[in-house]
């Protein structure tokens, strides 16, 4: 590439160059994420005990750690046709603004209805669930992006949906709920009186108003107490990640059209599912000894998996029903102040991601409120979308980033995952605005209650 022609603003993908295999990264580790542990033996979760919970081609998924290429199946392709190749887009205007001689790019995912990434998993699990004969599928959704896609993938396949929102989430996004509805899903406040599960946490902690944790046991208990359902989960697990490999896989495309190679890979991390898609490809070169990247996992300092948690086999739900994930955990009973990314507050984080971090094959950070949307508003005014509060974890550090080689006057090239739109997050805009927000950071005795879940057992020690 001559050094005078410009980038364009936008690289877009020709709709034949939309990967048509996932990438599963876990085929190329050197030391693979730890297996699923069934909590009463503490052994392996095998395939039959999985599939009583999840769509059996989606455990095969699950399992499978050689198969480097998945093909993505015709219909889910044709699905992604709709929305995707999603942009990648050059920050002209930011870097502008910054005064910076970095050169930043993002990956937009907020292009479909349900305003983020979560789409790309969503379909595919509704599509193997279609294909498997099901009626429906049940789960649960933070903040509601998760949900909101999954109805519209449900709705697109015909299948039933019921969906166990977050109560704190409910109450303060009407409007997500009515999204959900409008795409036929059933939409219940969590925890609820309609699982034994919400019984049981809402008699020990009255007027709760709710976590994921909580959500995924009564979503789980939803499923194994109806026939012809399957429990189908947004993030963390490698098949979710396994799905977002579609953002990596184009990112990487654009950019080597143009023979960009990126400095810096930046992404917010939740449940890890949207970095992990973002960074497989080039992790994969990583770990093949190909080419070496910097990788930043983004975090709140309200939910720091990452930066304070351990790293160890613990329960992935607050009611303890489903297997033990050994990553990087605040525990099972830790939760999050009612900080406003929502997408962001899960007390655990993705095997794969846990275990390239244990690895330093990534680095992590973690971010307060403001600062995220200080930069979320910076951000805003200068390239015309309005981003989700997770997401805007991701613009924070690319800024700090940009700003560190002004300094320097290093040219690097930092690309980072911008997963969604804000529309739905205009209260949380309103505190920022009123200079009412305010940034809450969990002391070591809080995080220390929250190791104390942690289940010990042999082997086990953190
Ligand atoms: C759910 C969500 C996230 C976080 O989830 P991951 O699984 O960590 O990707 C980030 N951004 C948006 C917009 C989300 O909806």
């Amino acid at each position: 590439m001559a050094e005078h022609t410009k980038i364009p603003y936008k690289i877009y993908l020709e709709e034949n160059e939309i990967p048509t295999a996932w990438y599963n990264l876990r085929a190329d580790m050197k030391n693979k994420p730890a297996p699923l542990l069934n909590p009463g033996t503490l052994r392996p979760m095998t395939a039959q005990e999985l599939q009583d919970v999840f769509c059996d081609e989606l455990v095969a998924q699950e399992l499978n750690d050689t198969t480097a290429y998945i093909p993505i199946p015709q219909e889910i392709q044709d699905f992604y046709k709709m929305y995707r190749p999603s942009p990648l887009v050059r920050a002209y205007c930011l870097e502008e603004k910054l005064q910076t001689p970095a050169k930043i790019y993002y990956k937009f995912e907020g292009n479909n209805t349900s305003g983020s990434h979560k789409l790309n998993s969503a379909i595919a699990q509704a599509y193997y669930a279609k294909k498997q004969g099901l009626k429906g599928v049940t789960t649960e959704t933070g903040a509601g992006q998760w949900g909101t896609a999954l109805s519209m993938a449900c709705s697109y396949f015909g299948l039933d949906c019921l969906v166990y929102m977050v109560k704190v989430s409910y109450e303060q996004k009407p409007f997500r709920r009515e999204v959900m509805r409008t795409y036929g899903a059933t939409v219940t406040p969590s925890p609820s009186m309609t699982t034994e599960v919400g019984k049981k946490i809402l008699a020990e902690h009255p007027g709760t108003t709710g976590s994921l944790g909580c959500a995924i046991s009564e979503a789980v208990e939803a499923e194994s107490t109806r026939d012809g359902y399957r429990y189908v989960l947004g993030s963390v697990l490698n098949q979710v990640l396994l799905h977002q490999t579609i953002i990596g896989l184009e990112t990487k495309a654009a950019l080597d059209k143009y023979k960009i190679v990126p400095d810096i890979i930046i992404g917010c991390a939740g449940g890890g599912s949207n970095l992990g898609g973002l960074i497989s490809p080039f992790v994969g070169e990583m770990v093949r000894g190909e080419r070496n990247y910097r990788i930043i996992a983004v975090e709140p300092a309200s939910c720091p998996s990452f930066t304070r948690g351990v790293f160890a086999y613990d329960f992935c739900d607050t009611g303890k029903v489903c297997p033990l994930a050994k990553m990087y955990t605040l525990g099972s009973g830790f939760i999050p102040s009612a900080n406003h990314a929502g997408g962001l507050r899960y007390h655990g984080m993705s095997p794969v991601l846990s275990q390239l971090y244990h690895d330093g094959i990534m680095e992590a950070i973690s971010v307060e409120q403001s600062a995220v949307f200080d930069a979320a508003v910076r951000f805003a005014r200068v390239e015309g979308i309005l981003p989700a509060p997770e997401s805007s974890h991701a613009i924070r550090a690319a800024i700090d980033e940009a700003l560190k080689c002004k300094e320097t006057g290093e040219e690097k090239t930092i690309v980072f995952g911008l997963t969604g739109t804000g529309y739905f997050d205009m209260a949380a805009y309103e505190k920022y605005n009123n200079g009412e927000m305010q940034d809450y950071i969990p002391g070591q005795e809080e995080l220390q209650k929250g190791f104390d879940g942690i289940p010990r057992f042999p082997g086990n020690e953190f």
